[in-house]
């Protein structure tokens, strides 16, 4: 069987057509040594967007699959309460990753819950270091133009 020597690199199919500010709000996050990483808002606390439904991973919560519903659900005490017992893990620094459940972690950059046996592969996959790169790049968006 013949290997082909050189794979082609996976093109993007399609990019979207345009994203309008207020479609995707974004999270700042500065980590030590001074680093910053912006990713989405609802990545950062959890949301993940199902066919027809959000879910919150951290309160085990689904939801209409409703903005207003979902961006209470994230300004909501509860929500904040549960958050403040998952956070990143230090160990895993710019790879935001949080504990979630005994056999689980969740993955704020790629807005994936990742079984314990594979997060190391995850955070060696392409699709976790293209979004790391996409987190590092929103940043330059975000400084103050002089
Ligand atoms: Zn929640
Ligand atoms: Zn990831």
């Amino acid at each position: 069987m013949a290997v082909p020597a050189l794979r082609q690199p996976k093109k993007v199919v399609r990019e979207k057509p345009k994203i309008f500010l207020d479609d995707v709000q974004n999270v700042i996050l500065t980590l030590k040594e001074n680093k910053s990483l912006v990713i989405s808002s609802d990545a950062y606390h959890g949301i993940i967007r199902g066919r027809d439904m959000y879910r919150c991973v951290f309160c085990c919560k689904d939801m209409e699959l409703d903005i207003k519903l979902k961006e209470s659900h994230k300004n909501s005490e509860k929500h904040k309460k549960v958050m403040e017992n998952y956070p990143h893990e230090e160990d895993f620094g710019e790879n935001l990753i949080r504990k979630h459940q005994n056999d689980t972690y969740y993955c704020s950059l790629c807005n994936v819950v990742v079984l314990t046996p594979f997060l190391k592969r995850h955070i060696m996959t392409e699709a976790h270091e293209q979004e790391l790169d996409k987190a590092i790049a929103r940043v330059a968006a975000y400084q103050p133009s002089e």
